[in-house]
């Protein structure tokens, strides 16, 4: 293995490299530009843009590409080579500042909802100076924004970006109320920790379903599974060990702080955690490192899954979302502190977050609403569909007696009044016992743990930014006006804990107590994304977003339409693959072991028709019922599919695809399995559960 940190960043053009070949004023700058946002001008682009050029050609590069994320929720770009035309017959390599500033690219093949009425086909991209260019597959990648011409957002960077600029503000005006004159900004900070199958590529290849949705849309449950609990942390088999090596050498190349790896609880599934950064980089790098899982499983001859749910009967992938925010002199403002101010300061923070996730709970649920994260909440292997927050019994019994005036009896048997200035010592270890809450505070940060293990953690990211945010700016309003800081504040807490502690849950979220309590409690259980999505466009939403500039209407409306467009089309596939599977390969598998078996009777009666039947009767009868049923299940599927065409609206045809279309496939499925479960193994045209999940060593 080579020398770690000299490997590290190899890839990247990072601060270091620059300032080496920036001359100083240049790089002052850039800096400038990076730290406060300050537009580059041109000969500062230049130098920047030449630097960058010199530095990839160096390193074997011969294409630039601006690198964006739109809202199909994976990266995009094109590449153009660096090369310019010289005397006919001659190139040289060159890159100008206007070419790493904006780019161009034909923005009418990219998903853009209900803005395709407004905006031309014309889109560009506009380079974002906060994260680093990077080198893959020979060509510089520079992370950029992706807008339409008239300037609406087209990419899931953009809002990012505005909610981080938004929280800044916000997070500042608070930490002045406490008199902290030093902070010039706030930063949210994320670290997404990301599960995933690997399996083998051969037998990936060999289903259909796994090809072309991602997940097993048909298989009998094998004999074992993850009962044992033998996998969760288990030694780690020799080939997945391999490529867990080579992707942190690729990931470390890039840049990516991956730090820990270990098997997850379902057999063939396992984890990668970063160690956490801004949300910028943190949501550039996750998307990097779904890339290079792919690719480095490929050159294993394995194949990564990112699906939620890739298999029925065992848990399905999920994506940690560990969120807090720090100062520019990298204080965590989620840690509670040591002294009175710092307790203070924490318990308005938390507070209003507190408030955030119980007032946007709807939207927070959205931004986790897709096809295959439908699987997983509410199925007692993730969060439930019900938004709710862990804080830990010590935590809350404190925030009770502020509500009450009470007195709070500490660990240490002390009895203390809580004022809002100090914070009885809580056993901050003990926060994070609870693992079935979908956002949980962990000691020093939240860990949103709704997030699907596919999707880009934007979305999540600049809501929840968002809607904490807003919350701290009504607080800075009232605060602000304050006669007396300390009595106001103390009342804004008071108040507002009351108001929203509803959302505040500390049992088991798995539970069926738990779904009736959140009811009486007037929290919503949006269970699937056609119940989730449409909350996007509520009154409230779109007001929220809207008046902090995060997402105009229009954004609004397009990314709702994009959301359920592509929730419709992902079940469609879905639909349409199983009938495919049906009749091209599981019917045709049962006559052929049908055919076999009456062949064998036959054979058996022509000899002596005293040799019995029995085995080759009885199974005949059950396959013969099983396969007329899936037959006729399955022309009810087709059917039930085209007939997708004549639902109107596309929240009513988000409703369809859910509720009868979703429901025929899953009746389709039940019997497909009993009767893989009946037909001799090498009869059954895929490879089973058991091969695909046992058999990588
Ligand atoms: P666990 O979830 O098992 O408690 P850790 O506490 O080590 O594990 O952290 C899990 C993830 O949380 C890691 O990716 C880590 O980098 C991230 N994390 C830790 N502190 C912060 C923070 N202040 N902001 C954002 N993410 C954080
Ligand atoms: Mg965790």
């Amino acid at each position: 293995m080579s020398n770690i940190p000299e490997l590290f960043g190899c890839l990247v053009f990072n601060d270091d490299i620059m300032r080496a070949r920036l001359p100083k004023e240049i790089y002052k700058a850039f800096r400038k530009t990076r730290e406060d946002g300050k537009p580059l001008d041109q000969t500062v682009a230049n130098s920047v843009a030449n630097a960058m050029k010199n530095w990839a050609v160096e390193h074997g590069a011969t294409h630039f590409t601006h690198w964006f994320q739109p809202m199909t929720g994976i990266t995009a770009g094109k590449h153009d080579s660096f090369i310019t035309a010289v005397d006919n017959c001659k190139v040289i390599m060159e890159f100008s500042g206007k070419e790493l500033i904006k780019g161009e690219p034909d923005a009418s093949s990219f998903p853009s909802g209900g803005l395709r009425a407004t905006f031309e086909a014309r889109g560009y991209t506009a380079w974002d100076p906060t994260s680093n260019a990077f080198l893959k597959d020979g060509s510089l990648c520079i992370p950029t924004t992706f807008c339409s011409f008239g300037g609406e957002a087209l990419d899931k960077k953009t809002p990012l970006l505005r909610s981080m600029d938004l929280i800044d503000r916000q997070a500042v005006r608070i930490l002045r109320l406490f008199g902290d004159t030093e902070t010039t900004h706030v930063t949210t900070t994320v670290g997404a920790e990301q599960e995933y199958f690997l399996i083998d590529k051969a037998l990936y290849e060999q289903r259909k379903d796994l090809l072309y949705t991602g997940r097993t849309l048909f298989g009998a449950k094998p004999p074992k599974g993850q009962e044992l609990e033998d996998h969760y942390f288990g030694v780690i088999k020799p080939r997945v060990s391999a490529y867990m090596k080579d992707l942190d050498e690729e990931l470390w190349k890039l840049g990516i702080l991956s730090k820990t790896k270990h098997n997850e609880a379902a057999p063939a599934q396992h984890e990668l955690a970063p160690i956490f950064t801004t949300s910028n980089i943190a949501t550039d790098h996750n998307q990097l490192t779904m890339e290079v899982m792919k690719q480095v499983a490929s050159r294993h001859g394995l194949t990564c899954l990112l699906h939620e749910k890739p298999f029925a009967g065992v848990n399905g992938s999920g994506k940690h979302n560990n969120w807090s925010m720090s100062t520019n002199n990298g204080v965590n403002l989620l840690e509670p502190g040591e002294s009175p101010r710092e307790n203070a300061q924490f318990l308005l923070f938390l507070t209003a977050i507190i408030k955030a996730v119980d007032v946007h709970q709807d939207l927070l649920r959205m931004t986790v609403a897709t096809a295959g994260n439908d699987h997983r909440l509410g199925a007692s292997e993730a969060p439930p569909a019900i938004v709710s927050i862990f804080l830990g019994d010590e935590l809350t019994d404190i925030l009770q007696s502020m509500v009450d005036g009470s007195v709070y009896e500490t660990p240490d048997k002390e009895y203390m009044e809580i004022g809002v200035d100090y914070l009885p010592r809580f056993a901050k270890d003990t926060t994070d016992r609870n693992r079935t809450s979908p956002f949980a505070f962990t000691g020093n940060k939240f860990e949103f743990r709704m997030v699907g293990s596919a999707a880009s953690i934007a979305c999540p990211n600049y809501m929840l930014n968002t809607a904490i945010a807003d919350v701290l700016c009504e607080f800075a309003d009232e605060l602000e006006q304050a006669e007396e800081f300390r009595p106001a504040l103390r009342n804004l807490l008071r108040r507002t804990i009351k108001e929203h502690k509803r959302i505040i849950f500390n049992g088991n979220n798995y539970s069926a107590e738990w779904v009736e309590e959140a009811e009486k409690r007037g929290l919503l259980n949006l269970q699937s994304a056609a119940d989730a999505v449409p909350y996007y466009i509520s009154e409230k939403n779109i007001h929220l977003l809207t008046k902090h500039g995060v997402l105009s209407e229009c954004e609004v409306y397009s990314r709702y339409e994009i959301t359920l467009e592509n929730y419709t089309k992902q079940l469609n596939i879905e639909a349409l693959t199983m009938v495919d599977m049906v009749k091209k390969d599981i019917l045709p598998a049962v006559c052929a072991y049908m055919k076999d078996l009456s062949q064998t009777a036959c054979n058996k009666k022509q000899l002596s028709e005293t040799i019995p039947c029995h085995l080759e009767e009885t199974l005949l009868t059950r396959l013969s019922h099983l396969s007329s049923e899936l037959y006729m299940q399955n022309e009810k599927l087709e059917q039930i599919v085209a007939k997708a065409a004549n639902v109107e609206g596309i929240k009513e045809l988000g409703r369809y695809y859910r509720d009868v279309v979703f429901a025929q496939m899953e009746a389709t499925r039940v019997i497909a399995d009993e009767i893989e479960s009946l037909v001799g193994e090498s009869y059954w045209p895929y490879p089973t559960y058991g091969k695909l999940l046992f058999s990588v060593k």
